[in-house]
């Protein structure tokens, strides 16, 4: 089975390339039966079911609850199973699913999306928000810590508007101090765990906030425990009036400056995250230059940067003026360049302190990686941990002490202490 995403093209690509892959295998006499899920065939339907015929079904994301007769041999019409993704539950807390690695597991807090973002198929595909309701999401928390896990990662494709759409209304805030409360071992609880370098016994991370839903609750949470990450990371893809409203999205940069001046104050050691996209139609020089100034001003800490990704099936694909590619890239490049100092300069600050660090994996011997609280998985940068004969290994899946060293441009350096 191939879950698949299709958020943009290079990710329905990937897709393709890894479903024809398998193909092979089912040529070969080494797979009996080939099912594909998700966002591909969701947004491309019956379409790409007709130029796939190796693939025996295709499910999309609204029968997600329906994996298991696709793979024992259920036939459906055209080869695809496509009911309306608003029809089925966020997932079920004792939904059993397996981790990728088990001391770290994200947390779907809510599927689908409400926003209208013009570039963006997600709320097409996933459909209108649902929350989870809180119980269910800490069910589940608790029974991911029970089995080990260290870092919670709460997702969703909003996060920051999470349980408005519940009744009663819930907040991210309430959750997230239910959460943080949930019983740990004592040194967990004893104090500015994660903050100070003492060693945690599991923290929690929240990606992808809304720019227009982060609210003043939510900042004191994080700035008021000590096992939720002080890591925001909050897309807001643009800093243009212009082309923000061409993108759907309510705010300027007056606004964004005071939110981000705002999560400073009030959480001096945050590390900020945000992405962006370049080469959006219509983006002049001028609101590129904007954008380059914003991120030289705001120092982020993590960024991500996307080249607009075009599409029939977009509200912006309509709009005039679409940027050649290699000015988009063009674009990309100077941002990029921009963060690798901005980034090299920020690490440099951490030579000499002691952090907690998650563990991960063993590179090679007396050579761990992990991550530091302000390090979220696959897409910021590493830390990473020499150990001395003298010490005992550090054991992947904890937490370690470590003193930096050295610092490279995404990336620390340490000595297990
Ligand atoms: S808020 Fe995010 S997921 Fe929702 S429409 Fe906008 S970009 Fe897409």
């Amino acid at each position: 089975m191939v879950n698949t995403c299709s958020f943009i093209e290079d990710a329905a690509d990937e897709s393709i390339e890894m479903i024809l892959e398998l193909a092979r295998y089912k040529q070969a006499g080494k797979c009996k039966r080939l099912v594909v899920a998700g966002c591909l065939p969701e947004r491309y339907r019956e379409q790409i079911a007709g130029q796939m015929p190796e693939v025996d079904a295709f499910i999309g994301t609204g029968a997600y609850d329906r994996v298991v007769e696709a793979l024992q041999g259920s036939k459906y019409p055209g080869g695809c199973l496509l009911p309306d993704p608003d029809k089925i539950s966020p997932q079920e807390k004792d939904a059993p699913r397996a981790l990728s690695a088990s001391h770290m597991a994200y947390l779907k807090i809510a599927e689908g999306c409400s926003k209208h973002c013009t570039y963006c198929i997600i709320p097409k595909l996933r459909g209108t928000k649902r929350s989870r309701p809180p119980q269910e999401v800490i069910s589940e928390a608790q029974a991911l810590l029970a089995s080990g896990v260290k870092e919670l990662v709460l997702v969703a494709q909003d996060t920051t508007s999470y349980g408005k759409d519940l009744q009663p209304p819930a907040s991210l805030s309430q959750l997230t101090e239910s959460l943080a409360a949930l019983p740990l071992q004592p040194a967990t609880r004893s104090g500015a765990v994660v903050k100070n370098g003492d060693v945690p016994d599991a923290w929690i991370r929240v990606l992808y906030g809304h720019p227009e839903s982060i609210d003043d609750a939510f900042i004191n949470t994080v700035a008021s425990h000590s096992n939720i990450c002080s890591y925001f990371d909050i897309p807001i893809q643009h800093v243009s009036s212009a082309i923000l409203k061409k993108m759907g999205r309510n705010y300027n940069r007056n606004d964004l400056d005071r939110l981000f001046d705002k999560i400073r104050e009030q959480v001096p050691d945050v590390s900020l995250r945000t992405t962006l996209i370049v080469g959006f139609p219509g983006e002049k020089e001028k609101d590129f230059k904007a954008l380059l100034r914003f991120v030289e001003n705001t120092q982020f800490d993590h960024l991500g940067v996307f080249l607009y990704s075009d599409s029939e099936d977009l509200q912006s694909h309509g709009l005039p003026n679409h940027i050649p590619a290699e000015v988009a890239q063009e674009r990309y490049d100077q941002l990029m360049s921009c963060q690798l100092d901005i980034s090299a300069q920020k690490y440099q600050q951490y030579i000499g302190q002691t952090l907690s660090v998650l563990v991960e994996e063993s590179v090679e011997k007396r050579l761990y990686a992990g991550r530091a609280p302000f390090q979220a998985p696959e897409v910021d940068g590493m830390t990473y941990i020499k150990s001395g004969p003298a010490q005992p290994d550090p054991v992947i899946g904890s937490f370690s002490q470590i003193k930096v060293s050295d610092a490279m441009e995404y990336d620390l350096i340490g000595d297990a202490v």
